[in-house]
C-alpha cells in the first residue's frame, strides 16, 4: 500500500516537473476565473513572482500588456460547454516586443465536479506568424508579377504584329495588284519603315529582358565626350530630315572640359540614351529648337540634357513616361510612331551607371531631360 502511493507520488512529481520545465506558458484557471497555478515559462514571461500571479484573475494578468481576448465570460463559457477553445492574440512582452500568441483553453477532466479547473496552454507563435505573412507577401508579388509579365507579353504581341501585318500586307500588294513604280516605291517605304520599327521593337525587348534579369552589364572603357556629341549632333540632323522637319534647330552646347573630355564610361550605352532622348526631343517638337550637350554638375558628376520647344509633358505624367509601354495621348498620331519602351529602358540604364534622370516641362512649351553619370577622367596612357 505505502509502496504504491510511493510510486503514485513519484508520478506526480515526474509529471509536474515536466508541466513546469515545458517552454510553452502552462496556467491553470479555477471556476472563479482565478489563476491556481503558473510553470516556469509563465513566470519568465510575465516577470512576476509566483506569488503575485496565484490568485489573480487571469484576464488581469494576460491583458495587462497586451490584447488578448481573454475574459471571464469565456472561461465561464468553456467551464459550462466544456468544449476546448483556440484564441489568438497579441501581448506585449516586458522586454518591450509585441509577440502573437495562441491559447488553447482546455477543460480538466474533473469526473466529481468538485474542484473544476481549466488548462491554459500559451505558446508564442510570433515566428509561425512572421513565416505565415512572407508566404503570403510572397504569393502576393508572384501574382503581381506574373499579371505585369502577361500584360507586357499582351502588349508586346500587339507591338510585334502591327509592324508584321503592315510589312506582310505592303508586300502582298506589290505582288499581286498592277501598280506603277511611283506607288511601289511608296509601299517599299512602308515595308521598309515597319522594319526598322520591327527592329528597334525587338532590341528594346532584348535590353529589356537583359536589364530584368540583371544581365545587362555597363562596359566601362574611354569615351570622348567630344567625340560623342558630334555623332549625336549628326544623328539627330539626319532623324529630322527623315521626318521632314528641316526648320528645326538641332544645337549642341558644349562645356568646355579640355582633357578632362575623356572619361570613363559605357560610351555605348551613353550613346543609347541620348540617341533616344534626341530622337524623342525631335519626334514631339513641331517648330523651334532641339538643344542638348552636358556639364559639370559638381567636381565628380556630369550632367546631359536634352531640350526641346515641343509638346511638352503634364507635370502629373512626368513619372509614368519611365514606366513600360506608357505613351501620352496627345503624341500619339500617324508621325510619332513609338512603342512606350525607350524612356523605360533609359531610367533603368541611367541607374545602372549609378545616376538618375529626371525631366522639366510645360505642356505647350517644351520639355527638358536631365540625366547625371558620375564624373571620372580617363587617363589616355592608362
Ligand atoms: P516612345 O517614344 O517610343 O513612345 P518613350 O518611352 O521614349 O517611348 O516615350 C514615352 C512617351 O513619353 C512618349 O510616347 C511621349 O508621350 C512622351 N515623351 C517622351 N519624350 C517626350 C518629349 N520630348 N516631349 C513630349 N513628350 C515626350
Amino acid at each position: 500500500m505505502f509502496d504504491r502511493r510511493e510510486r503514485s507520488k513519484d508520478k506526480i512529481d515526474e509529471l509536474e516537473y515536466i508541466v513546469r520545465n515545458i517552454p510553452d506558458m502552462v496556467l491553470r484557471v479555477d471556476i472563479r476565473g482565478r489563476i491556481t497555478f503558473v510553470n516556469a515559462a509563465s513566470i519568465l514571461f510575465f516577470e512576476k513572482p509566483p506569488d503575485l500571479i496565484i490568485g489573480q484573475p487571469i484576464e488581469d494578468v494576460v491583458n495587462e500588456e497586451g490584447m488578448v481576448p481573454v475574459d471571464f465570460p469565456l472561461i465561464q463559457r468553456v467551464f459550462k460547454t466544456r468544449q476546448a477553445e483556440i484564441i489568438e492574440g497579441e501581448i506585449n512582452s516586458k522586454s518591450g516586443l509585441k509577440k502573437d500568441i495562441e491559447i488553447r483553453i482546455l477543460p480538466e477532466p474533473d469526473k466529481n465536479q468538485r474542484n473544476p479547473h481549466l488548462v491554459l496552454l500559451v505558446r508564442d507563435i510570433t515566428m509561425r506568424k512572421a513565416a505565415e505573412l512572407k508566404v503570403v507577401q510572397a504569393m502576393k508579388q508572384a501574382q503581381e508579377s506574373d499579371m505585369l509579365k502577361s500584360a507586357f507579353l499582351a502588349n508586346m504581341s500587339h507591338e510585334i504584329r502591327t509592324p508584321l501585318n503592315a510589312i506582310v500586307g505592303f508586300s502582298q500588294i506589290i505582288i499581286d495588284k498592277d501598280i506603277d513604280e511611283e506607288e511601289q516605291q511608296r509601299f517599299f517605304g512602308y515595308i521598309q519603315q515597319n522594319s526598322n520599327q520591327l527592329i528597334s521593337l525587338v532590341n528594346d525587348i532584348i535590353d529589356i529582358s537583359k536589364l530584368e534579369s540583371n544581365q545587362l552589364v555597363i562596359r566601362e572603357t574611354m569615351a570622348d565626350l567630344k567625340l560623342i556629341s558630334a555623332e549625336l549632333k549628326s544623328i539627330a540632323e539626319t532623324e529630322k530630315n527623315n521626318r521632314d522637319k528641316d526648320h528645326l534647330l538641332v544645337i549642341l552646347e558644349e562645356e568646355d572640359l579640355g582633357s578632362g573630355a575623356l572619361i570613363l564610361a559605357d560610351s555605348y550605352r551613353l550613346k543609347q540614351i541620348l540617341i533616344n532622348l534626341l530622337v524623342n526631343a525631335i519626334k514631339f517638337t513641331p517648330k523651334g529648337y532641339v538643344q542638348f550637350g552636358y556639364k559639370l554638375k559638381d567636381h565628380d558628376t556630369l550632367l546631359f540634357f536634352v531640350r526641346d520647344t515641343g509638346i511638352g509633358i503634364p507635370e502629373t505624367r512626368q513619372q509614368e513616361v519611365f514606366q513600360y509601354f506608357h505613351q501620352l495621348e496627345n503624341s500619339l498620331n500617324r508621325s510619332n510612331t513609338g512603342t512606350g519602351l525607350g524612356l523605360a529602358i533609359c531610367k533603368r540604364l541611367v541607374e545602372l551607371m549609378d545616376g538618375s534622370i529626371w525631366i522639366e516641362s510645360e505642356p505647350g512649351k517644351g520639355s527638358s531631360f536631365f540625366f547625371t553619370i558620375p564624373y571620372r577622367i580617363a587617363s589616355p596612357n592608362a
